[in-house]
């Protein structure tokens, strides 16, 4: 049956379809997303038909990571995150923080997150976020795993409780970075890695960033489309609706090279390795996607 299905449908107009020069890992994919339940396969299929064979999904909460997982074991190349939302930090109790513990166990989940701290719209207090984004800290310093962060408005707080817990703590990515210069040197000083969104395709607000996209290291740079969020607004051809999916992911790419100067091929190898190496997947993984797409293509 999925034998014969093109890789890529009629759901992205022609000139949409646009496969990256190298694989690609999209470190946030909201998959579990309401919006994805009637053809979540087929995204999947077009995924890798762009050549973006390792999707990194984001669990928001207990039942979303639970949803990531369970996609993550059914489907090569996938990979889950286990965490509560600063939007949702007012929900932390010990009954969460030990479900998010056996998560975190699981070999499905890679990392501990999406968390952090969000000022900008206090969906939470910021003392309940807080309390929240410092049990994940002392989570992902139990685990090992490394941390997926969420920070708006909230940069010099962040800052100061990662700084508090750096020497525990392997590795960790700030998703969709928007912030400004000094915030961005300041994540680079605590050895953070940097997720960068199609928010720099949009000239309306994403302006600042493309100057400073040069300033982020390769070995520090993963993309993320964070869909079904952000649709890039750089693409050539009108997109029914607005859902932003993982086969996207390359007109990413191709703007964030154009910024920076480098082709596109080396910015997917480059974002590719880092990504691997942070989430810990070896090469193995990719292949194994690959093989996957090509029997399901
Ligand atoms: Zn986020």
């Amino acid at each position: 049956m999925a034998d014969t299905m093109p890789p890529f449908d009629d759901v992205l107009p022609e000139g949409l379809r646009f496969r990256s020069p190298a694989p690609l890992v999209d470190i946030g994919a909201n998959l579990t997303h309401e919006s994805f339940a009637r053809d979540r396969e087929a995204v999947i299929r077009r995924a890798r038909a762009a050549g973006v064979d390792t999707l990194i999904l984001t669990g928001t909460d207990l039942e979303h990571a639970e949803q990531a997982v369970g996609l993550a074991r059914d489907h090569a190349g996938l990979h889950a995150t286990a965490g509560i939302h600063p939007h949702d930090a007012s929900q932390w109790s010990p009954s969460l923080e030990a479900a998010m513990r056996e998560l975190h166990r699981m070999p499905e989940v890679v990392a501990v997150g999406e968390c952090g701290l969000d000022f900008n719209r206090n969906f939470s207090t910021p003392a309940e976020q807080e309390r929240a984004f410092e049990a994940q800290l002392g989570l992902a310093a139990e685990s090992g795993l490394p941390l997926f962060l969420h920070e708006r408005d909230a940069g010099r707080r962040m800052r100061d409780m990662l700084h508090a817990w750096r020497d525990d703590i392997s590795r960790a990515v700030v998703h969709c970075f928007t912030a400004d210069r000094e915030t961005l040197y300041g994540y680079l000083d605590l050895d953070l890695h940097i997720g960068l969104t199609g928010w720099l395709c949009d000239e309306r607000r994403g302006h600042h960033l493309r100057e400073l996209v040069g300033a982020i290291p390769l070995n520090r740079l993963m993309v993320e489309t964070d869909c079904p969020y952000l649709l890039p607004r750089n693409l050539p051809a009108k997109l029914k609706g607005r859902r932003h999916e993982p086969a996207l992911l390359p007109w990413i790419v191709r703007e964030i090279a154009h910024w920076r100067g480098n082709t596109e091929a080396e910015l997917a190898r480059a974002t590719t390795a880092t990504a691997l190496a942070f989430f810990g997947l070896d090469g193995d993984d990719t292949r194994q996607a690959l093989e996957e797409g090509q029997r399901h293509g």
